[in-house]
């Protein structure tokens, strides 16, 4: 079984970007995986040497994104079956209040959690991550995912925590 790892955030932040890139290297198919359902958008994806399942949780269907999404049902599925959760907030934005209250939740489940700071080509990247160190969910990790920087180092990241 691939290691599950799950993007959780607000509208807009760049989950499915980020999905997408992940997801380049391989087709997006979604393999035959035993108890993984189907309300939400998997795919599989490579970047490092081990392969892995991404979940997008936003724009599935009808679900709406941001901190209602996360206590409905499907999404805490989502949360239950991954492996490692990728906590994206947006580095124009800076911490909204938001990030704070979808931080706190996600605190609370205990599931390893990495913080990325996306869209962090469009400032210095220790600028882009030092208003989300209060977020008490470690260092940020700046990435670009319409760029690409950042991003195999996040995957080698997670990789180290599993
Ligand atoms: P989602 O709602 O969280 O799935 O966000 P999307 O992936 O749909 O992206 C929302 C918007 O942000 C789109 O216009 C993207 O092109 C833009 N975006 C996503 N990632 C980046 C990034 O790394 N840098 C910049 N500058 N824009 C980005
Ligand atoms: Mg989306």
């Amino acid at each position: 079984m691939l290691p599950v790892i799950t993007l959780i955030g607000r509208p807009n932040v760049g989950k499915s970007t980020l999905f997408n890139r992940l997801t380049r290297t391989r087709d997006a198919l979604v393999a035959d995986f035993p108890g993984l359902t189907r309300d939400r958008q998997y795919g599989v994806g490579q970047i490092g040497p081990k392969p892995y399942v991404i979940v997008d949780t936003g724009g599935i269907g009808t679900a709406p994104e941001g901190v209602e999404a996360l206590m409905e049902r499907q999404v805490l599925r989502a949360i239950d079956e991954a492996d490692h959760l990728l906590f994206m907030v947006d580095a124009r934005d800076g911490c909204s209040p938001e990030d704070i209250e979808i931080s706190q939740r996600l605190r609370r489940l205990g599931k390893p959690i990495t913080l990325v700071v996306n869209k962090s080509d469009s400032t210095d990247p220790t600028f882009a991550t030092a208003d989300f160190h209060r977020l008490g969910l470690g260092d940020p990790w700046p990435v670009s995912s319409t760029q690409g920087n950042g991003v195999r180092e996040l995957i080698d990241r997670v990789f180290e925590q599993l």
